[in-house]
């Protein structure tokens, strides 16, 4: 369940990505790990973030878009 400070802060950052202002630097790797708070995702097919908390999974589908994608593919701001 998402707060609205949240769903405000995957606001903010999806239109800084959408502009440009941010970028996704890496990706997911086997060493990545989830805050308590955490972690956000940037889904490399309609670059729109999302936010897990832990990586026992090996793909996820996009909210935004609907894809499926390999946790690998993901991408880290
Ligand atoms: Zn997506």
């Amino acid at each position: 369940m998402k707060t609205p400070y949240q769903e405000w802060t995957e606001e903010v950052l999806n239109t800084s990505i959408r502009v440009g202002s941010i970028k996704p630097r890496s990706k997911v790797h086997k060493y990545t790990r989830a805050t308590k708070h955490g972690k956000t995702i940037v889904c490399p097919e309609c670059n729109k973030v999302a936010t897990v908390y832990h990586f026992a999974w090996s793909a996820l589908s996009c909210q935004h878009c609907n894809n499926m994608i390999d946790k690998y593919d993901w991408k880290l701001l």
